[in-house]
């Protein structure tokens, strides 16, 4: 599959500094931030700083060090939040998945149960 980034999307201007963010954490290789729209006590988001659109673009596309440094700073992030009581990862990939910001995000969610995985339309 062949992956194109848009750089005008939201989380890039937010990576340039052109849109503010509440950040969690940041280090060289990814931003975590609060969701403007938190579904459950804790909502962070957090991106790579490369231009990946998706998870399976990040998968297969993405540096090692990239790939470990994202999954590390996501550590941090659960550490930082304070969510030893579990949490639910998401990512949502293209339209069958409802992405919206086609720059790859993990959503964290967490201080509350979390319901099904999977929610009817
Ligand atoms: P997704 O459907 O996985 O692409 O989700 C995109 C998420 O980005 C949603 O949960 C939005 O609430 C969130 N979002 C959109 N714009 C911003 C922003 N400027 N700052 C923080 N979160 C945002």
């Amino acid at each position: 599959m062949e992956f194109t980034y848009d750089d005008q999307n939201i989380f890039a201007k937010i990576l340039r500094g052109e849109i503010p963010n509440k950040t969690v954490y940041e280090d060289d290789h990814a931003l975590a931030f609060e969701d403007i729209s938190p579904q459950a006590p804790v909502h962070v988001l957090v991106i790579p700083k490369g231009p990946y659109v998706s998870l399976d673009h990040f998968a297969a596309e993405a540096s090692a060090e990239e790939q470990t440094g994202f999954f590390r700073a996501v550590a941090e992030v659960c550490r930082i939040a304070g969510v030893e009581g579990g949490f639910r990862a998401i990512a949502n990939t293209r339209d069958d998945g409802m992405q919206e910001v086609p720059h790859f995000h993990l959503h964290i969610l967490g201080g509350r149960r979390m319901g099904p995985l999977v929610v009817q339309s």
